[in-house]
């Protein structure tokens, strides 16, 4: 290459437009190596909304589209270390908390938040994988519900996981959200696991505000809607989406994920979230 045409490319390289950095969400979840919920659904459902997720591990499990078999929890050390590392360096908007599995884990997970003080937190509270198997006790719910819940700007439970965080086995909604109000300001409680006609998700503001949002029932049971829909939700307010509207863009984008959603296994359907011509 002669010395003019490397001048012309040092000055085409200086004037270039550089990409600005998509905005970070710090995704501190558990692994599913089905690839279907946990950290995969967040890069995945980041990705769709133009975000960068990075993503931390809380835990592994071990399980497939059916069911879950084992899971184990990892050092605090481990994810402090993690989170330490990706926050001393990316520049965070948001953070998503998926599965903790422990009492522990919520109390790391605190310690992280105030680190990162301000920025939008959503909380899926897991406790059962879609098949149904646990994914910590009871008493995991309880304390993000106590402890967590205040640090958080939403949290985004399905129905049986508001009754097991409420104590209110056969809570309707409304009942579930009376009760946890006083530990969060927002909650989106989500009406896939019910058998009506059409899903009721419904968002309750501490203020009193109340939004539901109505949509089609699809006939199959997924698996990674919930982390899906809280990743999406945390992406949307990184972006700087006010929450209602956040809340709508991210159950819409779900729905369409489930409705295009594919059965690699024996088990239950894994949400598309990115399109099939990708890159
Ligand atoms: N996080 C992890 C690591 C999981 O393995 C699961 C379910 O198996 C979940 C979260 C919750 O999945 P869902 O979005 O189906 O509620």
């Amino acid at each position: 290459m002669s010395q003019a045409n490397i001048r012309d490319l040092m000055i085409s390289s200086r004037t270039m437009k550089m990409p600005t950095s998509r905005p970070v969400v710090l995704c501190l979840s558990g692994h599913d190596p089905s690839g279907g919920a946990g950290l995969q659904a967040d890069i995945e459902a980041l990705l769709a909304q133009g975000c960068h997720a990075a993503p931390t591990v809380t835990a592994l499990t071990v399980q497939d589209t059916v069911n879950v078999s084992d899971f184990r929890v990892l050092d605090r050390e481990w994810v402090l270390a993690q989170a330490n590392a990706v926050i001393a360096d990316l520049h965070v908007e948001a953070i998503k908390l998926g599965m903790l599995g422990s009492v522990e884990m919520v109390e790391t997970v605190l310690e992280i938040r105030a680190k990162l003080p301000g920025i939008p937190l959503v909380c899926d509270p897991v406790l059962r994988a879609g098949g149904g198997g646990a994914l910590g006790k009871d008493e995991v719910g309880y304390a993000m519900r106590e402890r967590l819940f205040p640090a958080s700007t939403i949290a985004t439970p399905n129905l049986p996981e508001a009754r097991i965080l409420a104590e209110l086995p056969d809570g309707s909604a409304d009942e579930c959200a009376a009760k946890l109000l006083p530990f969060i300001e927002h909650l989106l409680i989500t009406g896939g696991h019910g058998d009506e006609h059409e899903v009721h998700n419904r968002l309750y503001s501490r203020g009193g505000d109340q939004h539901t949002f109505t949509c089609q029932r699809l006939p199959g049971s997924y698996h990674g809607s919930g982390c899906t829909l809280a990743s999406t939700l945390a992406g949307r307010l990184a972006i700087g989406e006010e929450l209602i509207s956040a809340v709508r863009t991210a159950l819409d984008y779900t729905w369409r994920t489930l409705r295009d959603a594919e059965r690699p296994g024996q088990g239950q359907f894994i949400p598309r979230r990115l399109p099939l011509d990708g890159v």
